[in-house]
């Protein structure tokens, strides 16, 4: 017999929105999130996140599919009938109760008399109990959100939905209330399902992070897997800074590609290819800026010969303390970003020298040339 608990699951079969208007702000969706982990659908504004949590919550209808929650059929259910709380960004207390009992509300609602102990507890888990007799007011942002989160919890739901909670704090206090968050969901064991526009916030709390992209779940994965293996030009610039390089398949070699780029030449790993690698396809060769290494054209010579390897100049150079962020000039790409951490800084290293970038052939991916690679820079411009 199977005694796995699986009430917690979320499973969304082919569910789309499509609005009155006929925009379809979600295009036919399926996704598994298992119960017991942190989920984050991650994109820009207007991508779509919003309207699917709202769709698991039953505060929005479907235009097709279905919505599970463990074994149990809720697309017609209520947003009261389902086993799901929300927190949303306007913490929505009730400004005239004090913090107890704000967090008790949701136990008297549905009749329960001895709350104490459970209130207790709840603010104990969000590390509020000696503010049970304050007002909302008289609380930081952070905490009125931890008394949200409290409120939603003592419900006992399968399921917390949060709606970019964060996003009235300020980024200290963001910070802080990741790890918070983090720690309570560990805690308390539940689902969790966190939509937010900022990419460093889903890939500190979650599991596993959707990428929306224009109402579609463009990539799947956890936050190191997205982040090393990007399969699309949107992730790759969506999730950190990514350098991308028009290539060419020149032909292969064991479990490696060759490519030609501008004059030379640079190898990829097949496994870490999303483009077909047909002899003279296009391939974006891409590669993160902190896993390159920058020379200067002096000491080439002493670049080991197993390498990618790229030239240029270097148009800019910003000191950020733990590392010096360059701009790189290079004809294969104009603005070719690199991270170097501040050990041993080669002082000649300066806007108008001429260096070499390589890299370890094991940390370049490959994409689909045929993809729009603007627009996702665009989104992310957007985002920002
Ligand atoms: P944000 O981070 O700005 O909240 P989001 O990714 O959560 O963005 P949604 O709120 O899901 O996006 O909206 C997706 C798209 O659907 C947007 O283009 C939005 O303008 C549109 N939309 C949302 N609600 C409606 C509505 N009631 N009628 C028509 N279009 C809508």
């Amino acid at each position: 017999m199977n005694t796995k608990d699986n009430s917690g699951d979320v499973r969304l079969s082919g569910i789309s929105k499509t609005y009155d208007n006929g925009f379809t702000a979600v295009q036919p969706l399926d996704l598994t999130v298992p119960q017991g982990s942190f989920f984050a659908l991650l994109g820009a504004s207007g991508c779509g996140k919003t309207t699917t949590l709202r769709m698991i919550a039953g505060l929005e209808e479907p235009s097709s599919g279905t919505v599970h929650l463990g074994d149990q059929e809720v697309t017609n259910l209520p947003p009261y009938k389902r086993p799901v709380n929300t927190v949303f960004q306007s913490y929505a207390l009730f400004p005239h109760l004090d913090i107890f009992e704000n967090v008790a509300f949701g136990l008297r609602r549905r009749g329960i008399k001895s709350v104490k102990q459970q209130v207790v507890d709840m603010l104990d888990l969000v590390q509020l109990g000696e503010q049970a007799r304050k007002k909302p007011h008289q609380l930081s942002g952070g905490q009125q959100q931890r008394v949200a989160v409290a409120r939603a919890l003592i419900n006992h739901p399968k399921v917390l939905l949060l709606d970019e909670p964060l996003g009235a704090l300020d980024l200290k206090l963001r910070r802080q209330m990741q790890l918070e968050l983090k720690r309570i969901q560990t805690e308390v064991g539940i689902t969790f399902i966190h939509v937010t526009h900022d990419q460093e916030e889903a890939m500190t709390m979650a599991d596993t992070v959707a990428v929306m992209n224009a109402g579609r779940v463009e990539q799947l994965g956890s936050p190191a897997d997205l982040y090393e293996n990007p399969n699309t030009t949107f992730v790759a610039n969506f999730l950190g800074t990514s350098n991308l390089i028009e290539a060419e398949v020149d032909s292969k070699s064991g479990d490696e590609i060759i490519l030609k780029a501008g004059g030379g030449k640079l190898v990829l790993p097949e496994a870490r290819c999303s483009a077909p690698t047909t002899t003279g396809g296009k391939v974006l060769v891409g590669v993160r800026p902190e896993k390159i290494t920058l020379t200067h054209a002096d000491d080439a010579g002493e670049i080991p010969e197993n390498r990618n390897r790229i030239t240029g100049k270097i148009a800019d150079s910003s000191f950020i303390g733990v590392s010096t962020q360059y701009v790189i000039d290079s004809p294969v790409c104009p603005e070719f970003e690199v991270y170097a951490q501040n050990i041993d800084r080669d002082s000649r290293l300066r806007p108008g020298a001429d260096v070499v970038l390589h890299w370890n052939p094991a940390h370049t991916f490959g994409l689909d040339a045929a993809q729009d690679i603007d627009a996702g820079v665009d989104i992310v411009e957007e985002a920002a």
